[in-house]
């Protein structure tokens, strides 16, 4: 089952973020990273999910998240950390959280936990009937933001002006298109994360 949202984009089932059977908030993600433990043995982040709850990822991989860090300003306290099929596992210390043993399992997101949830319910909501820019009415002719195609403006002067209150609610739109492009009730095909993360 599929439905379109207002910007014409697909939207697959079970692609809702709120939906807690594809995407269940207790050690399940995505989560929004927290901590960053020195690199000594390997990349280690604490994690928070949507309800608050704290747990550890920890990438037991070949390069020890190596490849992770080196990506600029990817692995970063209020980004998110999305892993597909996670394993709970309880640590030496008898923490518990994740235990990574496959990289394309994991995706790091360049934005914040909340601003991918309401970038989601956004583009699950009509489209503004008026210019975007602050204190404007205009309502006739509007021009899609082409990054989003949710937000709109009566002229290139008004969405210039706009950008900087925009730039992450258009950066979380784009980062949830492949969440929303997959159909997650079926599962009969692995699903991975392209890697390396965009
Ligand atoms: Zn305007
Ligand atoms: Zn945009």
């Amino acid at each position: 089952m599929t439905q379109t949202a207002a910007n014409g984009r697909i939207l697959r089932s079970g692609s809702h973020l709120k939906d807690t059977t594809t995407f269940p908030p207790f050690f399940s993600c995505p989560g929004e990273v927290k901590d960053i433990w020195p690199m000594i043995v390997r990349l280690m982040v604490d994690v928070e999910d949507i309800e608050g709850r704290k747990c550890r990822v920890a990438m037991h991989i070949q390069d020890r998240g190596m490849s992770f860090m080196q990506k600029k300003n990817l692995v970063k306290a209020g980004h998110t950390i999305a892993v597909l099929y996670p394993m709970s596992h309880q640590f030496m210390d008898f923490s518990e959280g994740f235990r990574i043993e496959d990289p394309s399992n994991v995706m790091f997101i360049r934005s914040s936990l909340k601003e991918l949830f309401d970038a989601d319910t956004k583009v699950r909501s009509p489209l503004p009937a008026k210019c975007c820019a602050d204190n404007c009415d205009k309502d006739e002719d509007l021009q899609a933001c082409s990054g989003c195609r949710i937000t709109r403006y009566c002229g290139k002067e008004h969405q210039a002006a706009h950008w900087g209150a925009h730039k992450a609610e258009c950066k979380a739109i784009s980062a949830l298109s492949w969440f929303h492009n997959k159909d997650w009730t079926r599962f009969q095909n692995r699903q991975w994360f392209s890697f390396p993360p965009p």
